[in-house]
This record gives structure tokens, sequence and C-alpha cells, in this order.
């Protein structure tokens, strides 16, 4: 999508005004993960934003990792939101950012805080901390270490700093107003005591910065225009202000909140995807029922059918609910347009055309996309035993039915029309059909009139090839996994949501895939070729969406 394509927003118009009244004479905007977790769909929407509005307007978006809480932080989920933001095509400028290459400046401002008799050291413990907060319809207290002098303050800071206190003993909070209508107001904390390694800083640091107290520092470090978030941090941010006021560097960056972006069968926030992956519910973070960038990208999905979801959900301050089959939809869209198309034969039915010469092998040509010439073609060998897909021949069937009958005809995709003549049985089972194919049907209709309706894929019995493919379905079988606090989404997994099915049939072109590439195997759907397990010894691909929507009704609830 070209940009003045782009519908406009909220954020566009005071983008839009922000640089025609020269408020600002270039827009930086900044995308802040946390690395606790592999970014999710949710955060494909915040990258969308952040950095497709500095590229539309000309200016530029930085990836600062919001690095504040060491334990649950790790090099693996840095180095996977590098790959994922890479991966979506979004390039950040200069090098990546980290909250914690400031943490010398924001101790000096915590000082210079101090100072000014702004912040204090609090020994309360956390039970009571919760009692003096107070709560959204009564007042909170004045700690009683809240008048302690600048230089006690200091002191004591000090002493936080070089690791003379236990974890929890104490904390360095912002004097603001117990009594503010607005918690986060209430004498928020500032610093607090971590005995543990950083993966960025190791262990110079025993306090660490809270998430509100490092944000909007690093957003007025770097120069940000427009801090844009999600609508949670609305409350927060007259405390943003707050520090900007009594922090000033000269720089004025302005928080604008917009609404996440919830999906339903689908859960959304790292702490549930963490329990997923640590309960081995999922293979892992990139498993492809993931809704996590990596599972999706393991599943198929390309990175502009994220990104055009992205925008067609558009931006605005309204909580709800997208529909996945909107993600899906983008999906399909893309690799119908895109993909290349194979034949491949899931349950195989041989069929002997038995008036074909013995040891013949034509070379067929078929195009890679009906409607893109340009995609090429590919040889496609004929012989005469092929495989077609069991469940596209009936022995008897009605008119509606429209593929292999017995004594009756159908084309066989890209190559001749047949005639299904005998059944041969193992038992009861059916074990092959016999066939005659009629030689001048090759791309043009029958001359004695009688054209079948059908067209059917098959693949070539000696030249076809074995695969296995994973099929995939929704990890939820409740369209709101992600409405309970407690772990209930759990309860709602659904147990049928990946199967394997090995020595599946396909065209012996399929030997030259590289891993992640997807084809659509012609009638069955959109299929990827794994990106870790993928070989030339073993050909997996996994199913990343059907043809059209064909989630039961039923079960949407
Ligand atoms: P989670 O709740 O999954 O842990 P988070 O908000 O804590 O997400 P961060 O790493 O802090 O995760 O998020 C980085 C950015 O992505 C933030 O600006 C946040 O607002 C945004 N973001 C996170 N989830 C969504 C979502 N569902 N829709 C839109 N933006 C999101
Ligand atoms: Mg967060």
């Amino acid at each position: 999508m070209d940009s003045s394509e782009k519908k406009t927003n909220f954020l566009r118009q005071i983008i839009e005004n922000d640089l025609s009244t020269n408020t600002v004479s270039s827009i930086v905007t900044r995308f802040p993960p946390e690395p606790n977790g592999y970014l999710h769909i949710g955060h494909a929407k915040s990258i969308c934003i952040n950095f497709g509005l500095a590229e539309d307007f000309g200016g530029v978006c930085y990836l600062r990792f919001d690095d504040t809480n060491p334990e649950k932080e790790s090099e693996e989920y840095i180095a996977s939101i590098i790959e994922d933001v890479s991966w979506l095509g979004f390039n950040w400028h200069g090098k990546v950012k980290y909250a914690s290459q400031y943490f010398d400046k924001l101790y000096d401002f915590a000082i210079e805080l101090i100072e000014k008799d702004l912040a204090y050291v609090c020994d309360l413990t956390p039970d009571q901390a919760r009692q003096y907060r107070g709560t959204l319809t009564e007042p909170g207290m004045d700690s009683p270490f809240r008048n302690r002098s600048v230089n006690e303050n200091i002191k004591l800071f000090k002493k936080m700093t070089d690791g003379d206190f236990d974890e929890g003993a104490c904390v360095l909070r912002a004097k603001i107003d117990m009594s503010s209508p607005n918690i986060n107001l209430r004498d928020p904390i500032l610093y607090r005591i971590r005995k543990s390694q950083h993966h960025q800083t190791g262990d110079k640091w025993c306090i660490y910065p809270t998430y509100d107290f490092a944000h909007g520092q690093c957003d007025s470090f770097e120069r940000i225009t427009h801090s844009i978030c999600t609508l949670e941090f609305e409350d927060h941010k007259p405390l943003y202000n707050w520090f900007l006021k009594n922090l000033d560097e000269k720089s004025n960056p302005r928080q604008y909140e917009f609404s996440r972006l919830n999906l339903n069968y689908t859960v959304t926030s790292k702490r549930k995807l963490k329990i997923l992956v640590d309960g081995k519910y999922v293979s892992g973070w990139d498993d492809p029922r993931m809704p996590t960038i990596s599972g999706m990208r393991r599943r198929g999905y390309s990175p502009d059918s994220i990104k055009n979801f992205c925008d067609s959900c558009g931006v605005t301050r309204v909580n709800g609910v997208v529909d996945i089959a909107m993600l899906e939809y983008h999906v399909r869209e893309y690799h119908n347009q895109f993909a290349s198309r194979l034949m491949v034969v899931i349950n195989p039915l041989k069929i002997i055309i038995t008036n074909y010469p013995d040891s013949q092998k034509e070379i067929l040509c078929a195009l890679n996309h009906p409607k893109n010439e340009d995609m090429g073609t590919r040889n496609v060998p004929f012989t005469k035993e092929i495989y077609i897909d069991k469940s596209d021949f009936m022995v008897s069937s009605n008119k509606k039915f429209k593929r292999l009958v017995l004594h009756k005809k159908v084309r066989l995709r890209n190559s001749y029309i047949i005639k299904a003549e005998s059944v041969i049985y193992d038992g009861d089972d059916i074990k092959e059909v016999h066939a005659t194919y009629d030689p001048n049907t090759l791309g043009k209709d029958p001359v004695d009139g009688e054209k079948p309706k059908g067209v059917i894929q098959w693949v070539s019995a000696s030249e076809g090839i074995n695969i296995t493919l994973r099929l995939y379905d929704r990890l939820f079988l409740s369209s709101t996994p992600d409405n309970d606090k407690a772990n209930d989404f759990l309860n709602t997994i659904n147990p049928n949501s990946f199967s394997e099915i090995k020595n599946c049939i396909a065209e012996p072109s399929i030997l030259n895939t590289i891993p992640e590439t997807v084809y659509q195997f012609e009638r069955e759907g959109y299929f990827v070729a794994d990106r870790y397990d993928f070989n030339k010894d073993n050909l997996i691909f996994n199913k990343t969406i059907g043809l059209r929507d064909s989630w039961p009704k039923i079960n949407k609830d």
C-alpha cells in the first residue's frame, strides 16, 4: 500500500498538524518492547504504527528495549525481537537502543529529584505500602518516611546503590501527592533493589528504575516527538508529564494512546504465551499455532499479509475484538496472488491407465500461476501409473460429485481426460482403479463432444516424491480465551489443533523448494516448507491456511 492511499487516523492528523504548524520539524517515534517474551500480533500493530508513521512522514523510528526488569528478560528474547522487526521489513534508525544504556543518566536524574526534595527513600514493606496507597475511592496516606531530609535521602539512596540493603528493604519514591485521584501520582516508585545480573549491564547495578521512570526519560533523551502507546497508559500520562516537567532536558515528547489489538480465538499477552511455552502446550514460542510473529512466520504468513491486516484494522481509541478471519483473509489474499501452484495428493489412490504405453514418460508443462504467466512454468511428468486423491473417486454417485466416477470421465489438471473403466478391490477396500486416457485431450476438449465437468490433481506414481504435511487448527476452541485474568484459557485448548500426515505424494519439482517457500497445493490449501525441519530427505510442509474459510460455523459461539 502506498502511503498516499493509507486511510487517515487521529495519529496521522496530529502529526500532519504538528508538521504544518512547525511544532516539530520532523517526527521521531520508537517501538519500545520489553524483552520478556517473543513479539505477538498485537506488537505487530504497534510496530506498523510506529515505523509506518516515521516512514510515511519522512521521520525516524528507534527500536528501544525497555529492559528495566532483568529477572524476566533475556538475550534470547532480544535476538528474537530484532529478527521479527527486520523480518516484517522495518528499519530502525541507528543502533538498537536499550533503556539500560541510560542507567547512569537516570541515576543522575534520580539524584536531581532528591536534591529538589521531590524524591525520598521509603522503608515501608510492600504490604504496608499497599495499605498507605489507598484505593480508587479513598485517598492514600503519607509514608512516615516522606519527610526525610535531602541529605539523609542522598545518603540512603547511595547505600541502596552500593548494595548495603536487602531486596525489598526500601525503594526510592517520587514525592507527588498521596491524595491524588490518580493512583499513579501517589508517590510512585522510581527505583527498587534487585540483586540480579542484567543481560546488558552485568552486575554494575543492584537498583533498577521502574518502567514509568525510565520510559519517559528515554523518550526525552532520544528526542522522541510522538510517544505512541496503548490505552492502558493513559492514566500514566500525568506521571509521564510530571517527570518531563521536573527533569526537562529541552525535549518535549508527547504521549498518545491508541487501543490495543485484540483478536478472537487468540491470547495476546506475553505472560499467557509464556505459560503455553513453559507448560509445553506448544512446541515453542514459534510453534505455528502461536500468534507470535515467529509463529506466524513458521506457519507461512507473509510479512505483507500481517502488515496489510494491521493497516486494515485502523488506529482508534475504541477497544474492540477483531475477527481472526480478517487476518486469515489477508494471508489467503496474499498467497492467492503470489504462491506458485503445485499438485499434491494427500491420500493416494493408484490409477493405472491401461491404454498408455508401459515405459513412456511424457513431460507436460504447467503454469506456476493460472493468472500470472510471469511466474513461469514447470515440468510435470505423466506416466502409466498415477495417484489421485481417494476422495476424488467414487464407484457411484449423484451429479453433484464432479470428480472421477466409475464409467465416467474427469480431466486431470494440466493433462489428459481419463475414464474410469474398472475397480480392483483388496477385500472391501479399493486397491486401484483401471482407466483409459484420450490422447487427443491434452490442453483441449475432446472431439466426441462429451466434456467432463470436474478437474482433479494427480501425480505420477513413479516420479512422485513423498512429503509430510503438518496440519494446524486454532489453538483455542473458545472465541474468547483471553477473557479471564486467571489461567482458564488452558481449559479451552483445542486437543486436535495439530496432526501430521506422512506419505503424501507431490510433483517432482517440489525438490527445488527452499525452506519458507509457500505453495498452493491445488485444491488443498497453502503450505509452507518448514523453516527448520524441511530438508532434502524430509520434505516437511506446514499448512498455512485452507483455500477458503472452513472453520465450522458451529464453533463460532
Ligand atoms: P503484553 O501484554 O503482551 O506483555 P506489553 O504491552 O507488556 O504486552 P511491551 O513489550 O511492553 O509488551 O510492548 C511494546 C509495545 O507494544 C508497547 O508500546 C505496547 O503498547 C505495544 N503493544 C503490546 N500489545 C499490544 C496490542 N495487543 N496491540 C497493540 N499494541 C500492543
Ligand atoms: Mg509492557
